[in-house]
């Protein structure tokens, strides 16, 4: 089997989580296992394409786990971007819709200076709203972002029309 097969295999679909109509994709088995997490976090640094990043940017929560690693293979720093209320600092915040409902995200104002070459990471793209709204307070704080990349991207939500022009790079669509 490929490693995206594999990863792939891996994956459970949860019915109905966390309401119902939403198949909620499970990745909890990719990182519980040492093998499958280390080639997801290969197949993402990959997806820099080499390009020189200053620092990864993660997407609470379960980006986090995957830019962190993404960040020390890398050999840069991590920057989370929040749920509203977590970061402790000056933030920049800004609301926007979820697949499941609504949320505002923070970063920290001083995270990423202007120029600076960031990869944004999340686990999974979905309607893109999170993403973008990560990408607009990167925008705001003059990083260069160099792209955005997920393990998983649902593609019929077509979530990546909303990060036009940015680059997006997934490892496994459904
Ligand atoms: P969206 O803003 O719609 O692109 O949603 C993306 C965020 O919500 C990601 O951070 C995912 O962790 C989470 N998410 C949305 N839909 C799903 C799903 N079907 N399965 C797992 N996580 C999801």
């Amino acid at each position: 089997m490929s490693a995206t097969d594999s990863l792939r295999a891996a994956i459970r679909d949860v019915v109905d989580f966390p309401k119902p109509g939403i198949v909620f994709k499970d990745i909890t088995p990719i990182l519980a296992d040492g093998k499958l997490f280390r080639e997801s976090v290969t197949l993402l640094c990959e997806t820099a394409g080499g390009a020189r990043i200053d620092k990864v940017v993660g997407i609470d929560a379960r980006g986090f786990i995957f830019a962190s690693a993404v960040a020390d293979r890398l050999g840069v720093g991590f920057v989370p971007v929040r749920k509203k209320g977590k970061l402790p600092w000056k933030t920049r915040q800004t609301a926007y819709a979820l697949e499941y409902g609504e949320s505002i995200v923070e970063l920290h104002e001083d995270a990423v200076q202007p120029g600076e070459s960031v990869l944004l990471v999340d686990d999974l793209l979905a309607t893109g709203g999170t993403a973008a709204a990560a990408v607009k307070l990167l925008d705001e704080l003059g990083a260069n972002l160099v792209g955005i990349s997920v393990l998983i991207e649902l593609s019929f939500l077509a979530g990546r029309n909303k990060l036009i022009p940015h680059p997006v790079h997934s490892i496994l669509t459904y």
